[in-house]
C-alpha cells in the first residue's frame, strides 16, 4: 500500500530506532532524562528561546499554548480552517474558557488587516482579544506558507496592541524548507512556537512548546495536568533528535514529490480545482458528480490510501516512506483511473 494519508502514518526507520535504543533516560517529570533535557535545550537554542517542553503531542502543545497566553473569558484570534480551531476538539474552550474569533483567510493564510479588524475594543460586555495563532505551514491551506515579512506585519500589529501571539509550527520545517529562512529569526517574532515531530520529520511520537523561561515553568504545571508528564520519554526523544540530525535537509524531496503528483491532477478530467501545492499537501476536489469515499475506495483498490477531507475533497500527504518509485506509480495510476 502507497499510503498517502498524512505525514504522520511513517515509521521509525532503522537507523532512527537503532539511536533510540541506545538513548540514556532518567524520569523526565524530575526533570532528570538527559535526552530530553537534550532535545527541549537543542529546540529552545535553534528558536532563540529561554525554554522549551517535550509533549506527547501538537493538540498538547497548542492547548497549553493557549493556556499560558491568556485568561479565562478571554478570546484567541485564528484561521476558520485551522488546527486549533478546527482539529482539537474544541480544547480551547475546555482547557482554557476562551471564545474564538474566525478569520476567513485565504488558504489558512491572514494578514494583519484581517487581525486588526478583529482586535475587539475592550468594551465591558466583550471578550478580551488576548492571543493570535498563526499555523506555518497551513494544514487544511494545502500546506501554504508565510514569509518572514508577511508574519512580521501581523505579530508587529499584536505587539503594539498588547496581543500575544503563538506559532503553531507543525510543520514548520517544511516552510523554511521553501523559504530558506532561519528557525531563530520566526522564533523571535513569537511568544511561544509549537514544533510537530511526528509529522514530516517522521519521529514516532513528540511535539515541542519553545518560549520565556517563565512561560515554559507554567507549562510544564499544564502538561502535569493534562497528563502529558511522562518518565523515561528520552527514548522518544532521542527519535525527534534523530529525526533533527537527518530528516530536516530531505523535506524538499517531499516537496517535489507532492509537485510531480500535483502536475498530473492539474490535468485530469475528474480534478475541479487543485489548490496551489507549495510544500507537502495535495488538497484537490473532484468533478461534482463523483464523491469522495468512491473515489478513495478506488484508489484503494490499486493500491493507493488517501484521506477525504470534506465535502468532494481529497488530500495527499507525501513523506518519508513515499519513495520516488511509489510517486511514479501514483501518477500513473491516477492518469489511468476513468469515472
Ligand atoms: C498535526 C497538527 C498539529 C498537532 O497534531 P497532533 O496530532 O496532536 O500531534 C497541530 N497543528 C497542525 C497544523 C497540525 O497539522
Amino acid at each position: 500500500m502507497i499510503n498517502l494519508i498524512s505525514d504522520t502514518v511513517t515509521k521509525p526507520t532503522p537507523a532512527m530506532l537503532a539511536y533510540m535504543m541506545k538513548a540514556e533516560v532518567g524520569d523526565d517529570v524530575f526533570g532528570e532524562d538527559p535526552s530530553v533535557n537534550q532535545l527541549q535545550e537543542r529546540m529552545a537554542d535553534m528558536f532563540g528561546k529561554e525554554a522549551a517542553l517535550f509533549c506527547p503531542s501538537g493538540t498538547m502543545t497548542n492547548q497549553i499554548a493557549i493556556k499560558v497566553n491568556t485568561q479565562p473569558i478571554d478570546e484567541i484570534i485564528c484561521d476558520v480552517d485551522s488546527h486549533v480551531y478546527q482539529s482539537e476538539t474544541g480544547g480551547y474552550a475546555f482547557n482554557s474558557g476562551v471564545a474564538v474569533s474566525l478569520i476567513q483567510g485565504s488558504n489558512g493564510k491572514i494578514t494583519a488587516e484581517q487581525v486588526q479588524a478583529a482586535i475587539k475594543p475592550g468594551h465591558d460586555w466583550q471578550p478580551v482579544s488576548s492571543l493570535v495563532v498563526i499555523e506555518n505551514t497551513c494544514n487544511k491551506g494545502g500546506g501554504s506558507y508565510y514569509t518572514l515579512d508577511e508574519v512580521k506585519s501581523i505579530t508587529s500589529l499584536c505587539r503594539s496592541k498588547g496581543l500575544r501571539i503563538h506559532l503553531d509550527g507543525a510543520r514548520i520545517f517544511n516552510a523554511l524548507a521553501e523559504t530558506g529562512e532561519s528557525t531563530a529569526d520566526w522564533g523571535s517574532l513569537f511568544d511561544t512556537v509549537s514544533v510537530c515531530m511526528s509529522k514530516g520529520l517522521g519521529a514516532p511520537v513528540g511535539s515541542i512548546l519553545a518560549g520565556d523561561k517563565e512561560t515554559i515553568r507554567q507549562a510544564r504545571r499544564f502538561r502535569k495536568v493534562m497528563g502529558g508528564g511522562m518518565r523515561q520519554a528520552g527514548y522518544l526523544a532521542a527519535a525527534c533528535s534523530y529525526a533533527l540530525d537527518h530528516h530536516v535537509d530531505r523535506l524538499k524531496d517531499d516537496h517535489s514529490k507532492a509537485r510531480k503528483i500535483a502536475d498530473i491532477l492539474a490535468s485530469l478530467p475528474y480534478v475541479k480545482y487543485l489548490k496551489p501545492v507549495d510544500t507537502n499537501i495535495i488538497i484537490f476536489g473532484l468533478r461534482d458528480d463523483i464523491s469522495d469515499l468512491k473515489f478513495i475506495s478506488v484508489l484503494k483498490q490499486k493500491g493507493i490510501l488517501a484521506a477525504p477531507f470534506g465535502g468532494n475533497t481529497i488530500r495527499f500527504v507525501t513523506h518519508l516512506d513515499i519513495t520516488d518509485q511509489m510517486v511514479a506509480e501514483v501518477c500513473t495510476t491516477l492518469k489511468d483511473i476513468e469515472f
